[in-house]
């Protein structure tokens, strides 16, 4: 849907004279007014077409961004420039209604200080994997602002007080020219304050608070990840001119663990087992994080392989079933041995060779590839 024209809006010439936009507007504003039409939408509509259309062509710089460039040049939609832009209208509306309707205009000019967020704090915390499995509840100690006592938060030395800024002449807010549009910014000498601190107090240095330490309950929840974090909501550091404060975020480190390797749910470890339990085979036991649990070794078990267990891994923060425990075997060959134990074994390789080629199926087929390769 086309926009109408600015100057159709206010039913002024082209080259109206600011006399004429601002008479034209006057009439249309008192016609189309709100609290003169309750719960009328037509006119609510047109009244804020009217307003934009003041906006724009009572400003002598703004009109000749619109006489150029149409409302590319000052739709706040359309160009980089913020809406804050377009404060002017308040003011202006101000002006002529103020009078009659009293505190008409509803989003006027700011008055007092801006009121910021406070910062959000990071915590990081090194849990093992067992805690980080089981759940784990601890204290911490995060830093806690208190209002000063010496200057009863006001920031000034006791028997001074805050004086008027001489950047901004108190406003908080400064004016600034980019390009079409005049921008208001928060001043950067006192944040919006309009007020600094000649004389700070010498206990808080100015801020009105002290920094103290408070301690913390903190609850990691059962399958809680590495990297994972806990918001702690309103913990971080408190609001400014009464904003809201900051939270705190503990983030969470898992130590490596001596036995486990953790990958999502699931656990992995490597286990050694002894070479007659991978020959003949046997039943093993195998540490998990809830305790122990065992396992049959099947006969002609060989080195790397892995067996699976169910369930005993861990059980996720979002799933309803706990991950695998894999256990990854290794053969261990046998070190150290008496006289009598190489002769069983000499004995027992002479019956392996006699046996062929059947007793070492991996050998059989790796010497199989090898000579294809060379034929
Ligand atoms: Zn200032
Ligand atoms: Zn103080």
């Amino acid at each position: 849907m086309a926009k109408q024209d600015y100057y159709d809006v206010l039913s002024v010439a082209k080259n109206a004279s600011d006399d004429d936009i601002k008479k034209a507007y006057r009439k249309l504003a008192m016609k189309y007014h709100p609290d003169r039409n309750p719960n009328n939408k037509d006119s609510e509509g047109r009244f804020k077409e009217v307003k934009e259309a003041y906006e724009i062509l009572s400003d002598s710089q703004k009109r000749a961004a619109y006489d150029q460039y149409g409302r590319a040049g000052v739709d706040p939609n359309m160009s980089a420039a913020s809406a804050q832009g377009f404060s002017g209208f308040s003011d202006a509306f101000g002006d002529i209604f103020g009078d009659i309707f009293g505190q008409a205009g509803g989003s006027g000019r700011r008055t007092g200080p801006q009121a910021y967020h406070g910062s959000d704090l990071r915590y990081s915390m090194e849990i093992s994997l067992e805690q980080a499995a089981h759940g784990y509840a601890t204290q911490i100690r995060v830093p806690n602002w208190t209002p000063c006592k010496i200057c009863n938060s006001s920031g000034a030395k006791p028997g001074t007080k805050p004086a008027t800024c001489p950047t901004c002449h108190g406003q908080g807010q400064v004016r600034m020219s980019q390009g079409f549009f005049s921008i208001q910014q928060t001043c950067s000498q006192c944040h919006g304050n309009g007020t600094y601190i000649p004389e700070p107090c010498a206990c808080c240095h100015g801020a009105g608070k002290v920094r103290e330490t408070k301690t913390l309950e903190v609850k990691i929840p059962a399958g809680i990840d590495d990297g994972m974090r806990i918001r702690s909501s309103g913990n971080g550091e408190p609001g400014i001119n009464g904003g809201p404060n900051g939270d705190l975020y503990v983030e969470i480190h898992i130590k490596p663990h001596t036995v486990f390797e953790r990958d999502g749910n699931d656990l992995h470890c490597q286990m050694p087992i002894a070479f007659t339990t991978a020959v003949l085979g046997g039943e093993i036991e195998v540490p998990t994080l809830a305790g122990k649990a065992s396992f049959t070794v099947p006969e002609g078990t060989q080195s790397s392989k892995t067996f699976c267990l169910r369930g005993k891994g861990i059980k996720g923060l979002r799933s309803s079933l706990p991950g695998d425990l894999y256990v990854h075997v290794q053969v261990e060959t046998p070190v150290k041995l008496t006289e009598m134990q190489r002769d069983l074994l000499r004995q027992f390789e002479k019956s392996l060779f006699e046996g062929g080629a059947r007793h070492s199926p991996q050998s059989k087929s790796w010497f199989d590839r090898v000579k294809s390769f060379f034929e």
